[in-house]
C-alpha cells in the first residue's frame, strides 16, 4: 500500500485530503509545519507527498529543494499544491524539483489521478526505496537505518551507511570517487577526494569486525561490493 504524505498548514484541505485518500485506500501522514517535514520524510519515506507551496516556517518550494538534493530521497515524487495559478510560478515550482502542480482549488478525481500517474512512473522508472538490501551475511535495513552481518549489529556513521546503500544495491558495480562524490554527497557540497578514501577505511574497519572483507578496491578507479578475489584488487588496509 502506498503512503501519501500530507504537508498542507490549513486543516479543512489537510482534512479533506486525508478523507479521500484513504478512502481510496493510501495511508497517509499529515504535517503541518515546514520544519517537520524533512525529518518526517527521512522517518516514514513516504511514496509520494503532497507539498502545498505557502506553509508557515518553511515554503513548499525550500523543501522541494532540500528533497530532491538529498541523496536518499531525490527519487520521492513530490506533486505542489498551490493557489497561485500563474504559469511562471508554476515553472518555478517544477524547476524546484516538482513532479506536478495541482492549483487549488482542485478536484479530487483529478488529484487522485496525478497520484496514480506519478506513482505508476516511479514504480517502472527507478527502485524507489527498498526495505532491506542484503550482500552475503551483510544486511542494510533502509527503513531502521541499521546494518547487520550476521546477527552482530554494525554502529555506523550517517555517511558510510550511504555508502555502504549504494554499493549494495549495486553488488560488483565499481563507483568510481565522482560517482561516490554525487550520489552520497549530493552536488552542492565540495569534499576533498581523501575524504571518500577516509569514510571507506571506515566503513571496511566497522564491517569486517565480523567477516570477510567485501570492499574492493580498485587501484585508479574505486570501490565496490565484491565476494570475488579481483587480480587489480589491492587493500590498503
Ligand atoms: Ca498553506
Amino acid at each position: 500500500m502506498a503512503t501519501i504524505m500530507i504537508v498542507e498548514d490549513e486543516q479543512a484541505i489537510s482534512l479533506l485530503l486525508k478523507y479521500n485518500l484513504e478512502k481510496a485506500g493510501y495511508e497517509t501522514i499529515s504535517i503541518a509545519h515546514g520544519n517537520r517535514v524533512v525529518a518526517a520524510v527521512e522517518k516514514y519515506l513516504p511514496s509520494l507527498i503532497l507539498l502545498d507551496w505557502m506553509l508557515p516556517e518553511m515554503s513548499g518550494l525550500e523543501l522541494c529543494k532540500i528533497i530532491r538534493n538529498n541523496p536518499d530521497l531525490k527519487n520521492i515524487p513530490i506533486i505542489m499544491l498551490t493557489a497561485k495559478s500563474q504559469e511562471e510560478d508554476k515553472v518555478v515550482g517544477l524547476s524546484a524539483g516538482a513532479d506536478d502542480y495541482v492549483t487549488k482549488p482542485f478536484s479530487i478525481p483529478e488529484l487522485l489521478a496525478r497520484i496514480k500517474t506519478n506513482l505508476r512512473r516511479v514504480s517502472t522508472t527507478s527502485q524507489l526505496v527498498k526495505k532491506e538490501y542484503t550482500f552475503q551475511d551483510i544486511r542494510l535495513d533502509t527503513i531502521e537505518k541499521k546494518v547487520f552481518r550476521g546477527d552482530n549489529y554494525i554502529r555506523l556513521g550517517p555517511t558510510e551507511f550511504r555508502i555502504l546503500k549504494l554499493l549494495i544495491a549495486n553488488p560488483r558495480h565499481v563507483f568510481s570517487r565522482e560517482d561516490l562524490l554525487k550520489e552520497v554527497w549530493g552536488n552542492s557540497v565540495y569534499v576533498e577526494m581523501r575524504t571518500i578514501d577516509v569514510h571507506i577505511r571506515r566503513l571496511r574497519k566497522a564491517l569486517n569486525e565480523f567477516g570477510p572483507d567485501y570492499i574492493r578496491t580498485i587501484r585508479a578507479t574505486g570501490y565496490s561490493i565484491d565476494d570475488h578475489e579481483a587480480d587489480d584488487n589491492c587493500n590498503p588496509e
